[in-house]
C-alpha cells in the first residue's frame, strides 16, 4: 500500500516538472554519434591519445616505455639506498609509472582500431610486463620494503601490506630452489589458463548423424558436420534446447586436462607460500579474507535459497507443462528459456517498445541528474581535440564537482565497431594521486558498451538490460572519479574484487527505482514520460525469477571454491565434484554425460573470486537498504557514501571500511541474510504488480 501511494505522490509532481522540459546539452550531445570533421580539424591543434602529446603517433609508445624504464631505475636505485621519504611514497610512483603505460597500453592495444598503434601498444605491454616481472622477484627491492615495515618507515601501513603481499605472490619471501618452484608454477598457470579459456569458448563440430532429426535446423552445418556454438539457452524448441546443451557440454578431455593442471599447479603453490589452499591464497586481502567465511556465506545463502528457489522452479515447471504437456520434469537447459518467456509477458509489450524511452542521451541525462543529486557533480560533454580519440564516435566527458571542480574524465567508447570486443567494461587509463607538488593527479577512465544505432536514422536506443549495464559500468566510473585516495596503487576499483562490484550494482539498483528511471525515462521523440503501467511492469520484471537464478550463481561459486579449497579433487575427478556440488547447491539435476566446468572459464579469470559478485550484491542491498531505498536522491546519503566509501577505493582494508560506513560488522551470515531479504522485497514488488494487473 505504501509503494502505491507514494508512486502516485511522485509520479504528479514530476509530471508537471516534465511538461517544460526539453533535452539538455548533454543529452542531445549522446543522442547524435559524432563523426570526423576533418575541415575543421586540420585548423585546430594536434594533440596525442588521450591528451597526452607523446601519443600523437604510435611512436609514441617506444619514448613512453623507454621512459618509464629509466624512471623504474632511478626509483629502484632511491628504494635501496636509505630513502629520505616514507618507502610507501616510492612504490606507490613505482606503480604509478608502469601503470600509466601498462594500462593505457592495455586499453589501446584492444581498442584501437589502426594496427599499427595496436600493436605499438601491444609491444609496450610486453615490455612493461617484462620489468614488473623483474620487480617481483628483485630481492633487494622486496627487502627495503620488509624492513621499511619493520622500522616503521615505510609510511602507510596498510598499502605497505598489499605490497608485500604483491611480492610475496612470486615467492620472493622463500628459499631460492623453492622460490624457483613458484615461478616456474606461475609460468605453468599461465600457459595452461589461456589454453583453457582459449578451448572454454569453441564451437563443437560433430557429425550429422549424431544429431536429431527434428532439430538440425536450429544448426549451421559445414560439410557432414553440425556446429553446436553455444546453449541455445533461450531457443523456443525444447528439444533443440536439449540438443544443444548435450552436446555443447559435452566432456572435453583435452579440457579437463588443461583444467586439473592449472587447478593441481595453483594448489601446489599456494602450498610452498604457505596457505592451505589456493583459495585462501586469493581471498586474503578481502572483504571475506579467508575461504572458510566465504563457504560459510555460500552455505548460509544456500539454505535461504533453497524454497525460495523451488517456488521459481514450480512455477517454470507449469508453463513448460503447458507448452510441452508430455514433458513433465524442468531441466537445466529450460531455465534461460522460462525466465525470458515470464518476463516478456510480465511485461506484457516486447523490449522493443521499451527502447524509445531509453535514448542514449536520455540515458545520460538520467545519470547526470542522479550525480547532480547525488553528489553536486555534473557530467560535462567536451569536445575532442583532433588526434586525442581512438576512433571519431567517441565521447569524452568531464566530471565536475560544485566546489571541488574537476575530478577527472570518462572517455565513453560505446559504439559497436569492426573488430571491436563485444564486452560491456570499464578501464581505468590513469588511477588518481596525490602528487609530491600538492596537486592530485585526476583519474581518467573509458566506458567501453557495443551499442547499435546512433547514426542519421536517431539516437541509440537501448534495452531495460543495455540501462542496466551502462549504469553498471559508470557505477564503476564514478567509483574512480569519487575517489581521492592519495595513492594509486589503491585508486578507485584498485580495490578487493569483492568490493569493486558494490558501487556498480548498487547503480543496478538506481536503475531499477521507478522514482529514478520516472525522472529520466522519455520518449526520444514525443519526449512524453514513460507511462506508469510501463515503468512498474519493467522495474519488478528485473527481478523476476531472482532466487533460481542466485542459486545459480551461488552453485558457480561454490565450485569455483571447491576447486581451489582444501580439499580439492584433482586427477580428473572434476566431474564427479561438478555432480556432488550441483546437489548440494542447486535445485535442478546434473545432467548426465555433460561436464559443463570445461566451458566455465571464470575458474581460470577468477581462480576462488567468482564469489565476489555476490558479496558485492550483498553489500550494495544493504546500503541501499539503510540509506538508499526510501529516498533515492537523497544529497546526504549520496555524500555519506563518497565521503564513506567510495573515497577511499581500496586505501582501508574493506572490512573495516564497510564497518565503518555501514555501521555494523559485515559477516558472513549477515551478507547472506541481506541478499534474500533483497529477493523478498523484490517478490513484494512483482506480487504489487500483480495486483495491480489483475484489477
Ligand atoms: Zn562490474
Amino acid at each position: 500500500m505504501k509503494f502505491l501511494k507514494s508512486w502516485m505522490r511522485h509520479g504528479r509532481r514530476k509530471k508537471l516538472a516534465r511538461c517544460v522540459s526539453t533535452w539538455s546539452p548533454l543529452a542531445t550531445a549522446f543522442n547524435t554519434r559524432p563523426t570526423t570533421r576533418p575541415m575543421f580539424d586540420s585548423l585546430r591543434e594536434r594533440t596525442g591519445l588521450f591528451n597526452k602529446p607523446e601519443l600523437t603517433s604510435f611512436e609514441g609508445f617506444y619514448t613512453m616505455k623507454e621512459q618509464a624504464i629509466a624512471s623504474t631505475d632511478r626509483l629502484i636505485e632511491e628504494a635501496t639506498s636509505n630513502p629520505t621519504r616514507p618507502m610507501i611514497e616510492i612504490f606507490d610512483e613505482l606503480s604509478d609509472t608502469l601503470c600509466k603505460v601498462a594500462d593505457l597500453a592495455e586499453f589501446v592495444r584492444i581498442a584501437h582500431p589502426q594496427s599499427h598503434f595496436a600493436s605499438a601498444a601491444e609491444d609496450a605491454c610486453i615490455s612493461v610486463s617484462g620489468v614488473v616481472e623483474k620487480l617481483n622477484t628483485h630481492k633487494g627491492l622486496y627487502e627495503a620494503l620488509r624492513d621499511s615495515v619493520k622500522n616503521g618507515t615505510s609510511g602507510d601501513q596498510h598499502l605497505a601490506e598489499l605490497f608485500l603481499f604483491d611480492f610475496e605472490q612470486s615467492g620472493i619471501q622463500l628459499a631460492e630452489e623453492r622460490r624457483r618452484r613458484v615461478v616456474s608454477l606461475n609460468d605453468l598457470i599461465l600457459q595452461t589458463g589461456q589454453r583453457f579459456m582459449a578451448g572454454a569458448a569453441k564451437p563443437r563440430r560433430v557429425p550429422r548423424s549424431i544429431v536429431p532429426s527434428n532439430v538440425r535446423q536450429f544448426f549451421s552445418s559445414e560439410g557432414d558436420d553440425i556446429i553446436v556454438s553455444g546453449v541455445y539457452a533461450e531457443c523456443g524448441e525444447a528439444a533443440a534446447r536439449e540438443a544443444a546443451y548435450k552436446l555443447y557440454l559435452a566432456p572435453d578431455q583435452h579440457q579437463d586436462n588443461l583444467l586439473t593442471t592449472t587447478l593441481d599447479a595453483r594448489h601446489q603453490m599456494a602450498s610452498i607460500c604457505g596457505f592451505q589452499c589456493y583459495a585462501d591464497r586469493a581471498i586474503k586481502a578481502s572483504t571475506m579474507e579467508t575461504s572458510s567465511n566465504v563457504r560459510q556465506f555460500l552455505d548460509i545463502l544456500s539454505d535461504n535459497l533453497h524454497d525460495r528457489a523451488k517456488m521459481d522452479f514450480d512455477a517454470m515447471l507449469k508453463m513448460k507443462k503447458q507448452e510441452t504437456p508430455y514433458q513433465d520434469r524442468l531441466m537445466c537447459w529450460d531455465t534461460p528459456y522460462f525466465t525470458h518467456k515470464a518476463k516478456t509477458q510480465l511485461l506484457n509489450v516486447a523490449n522493443s517498445d521499451f527502447s524509445p524511452y531509453f535514448s542514449l542521451g536520455g540515458c545520460m541525462e538520467g545519470l547526470n541528474m542522479l550525480c547532480e543529486e547525488l553528489y553536486g557533480i555534473s557530467l560535462k560533454s567536451e569536445e575532442m581535440l583532433p588526434g586525442e580519440s581512438w576512433s571519431p564516435d567517441v565521447y569524452k566527458l568531464a566530471v565536475v564537482h560544485e566546489s571541488e571542480g574537476l575530478l577527472g574524465y570518462i572517455y565513453c567508447d560505446l559504439y559497436e565497431r569492426p573488430g571491436k570486443p563485444h564486452q560491456d567494461c570499464h578501464f581505468t587509463i590513469q588511477g588518481g594521486k596525490q602528487l609530491p607538488d600538492g596537486s592530485y593527479q585526476n583519474p581518467i577512465v573509458v566506458v567501453m558498451l557495443s551499442l547499435g544505432g546512433g547514426h542519421r536514422g536517431g539516437p541509440a536506443l537501448l534495452s531495460a538490460g543495455g540501462v542496466d549495464n551502462l549504469f553498471h559500468e559508470l557505477g564503476h566510473a564514478l567509483h574512480s572519479m569519487l575517489g581521492r585516495p592519495p595513492h594509486q596503487h589503491v585508486a578507485g576499483t584498485r580495490c578487493a574484487t569483492d568490493l569493486a562490484e558494490v558501487p556498480s550494482v548498487l547503480m543496478e539498483y538506481f536503475a531499477s527505482s521507478p522514482q529514478v528511471i520516472r525522472r529520466f525515462a522519455r520518449h526520444f521523440q514525443t519526449r512524453e514520460p514513460m507511462p506508469e503501467d510501463m515503468l512498474h511492469r519493467l522495474c519488478a520484471s528485473k527481478y523476476l525469477f531472482g532466487a533460481s537464478e542466485m542459486q545459480l550463481q551461488v552453485f558457480y561459486s561454490a565450485l569455483d571454491q571447491h576447486y581451489h579449497g582444501p580439499n580439492a579433487s584433482f586427477g580428473g575427478r572434476t566431474t564427479d565434484v561438478l555432480k556432488q556440488v550441483q546437489k548440494q547447491y542447486y535445485g535442478l539435476p546434473y545432467v548426465e554425460n555433460t561436464a559443463w566446468q570445461h566451458r566455465f572459464s571464470h575458474l581460470i579469470g577468477y581462480g576462488a573470486k567468482y564469489y565476489s559478485y555476490l558479496i558485492s550484491r550483498g553489500i550494495a542491498w544493504s546500503v541501499w537498504h539503510k540509506y538508499f531505498e526510501k529516498d533515492p536522491l537523497s544529497r546526504s546519503a549520496g555524500d555519506k557514501l563518497r565521503q564513506g566509501l567510495l573515497r577511499y577505493g581500496g586505501a582501508r582494508p574493506p572490512k573495516m571500511l564497510l564497518r565503518e560506513y555501514l555501521d555494523e560488522e559485515i559477516t558472513p551470515n549477515k551478507l547472506a541474510t541481506a541478499l534474500a531479504e533483497e529477493l523478498d522485497y523484490h517478490k513484494d514488488q512483482l506480487d504489487t504488480v500483480f495486483r495491480m494487473l489483475d484489477k
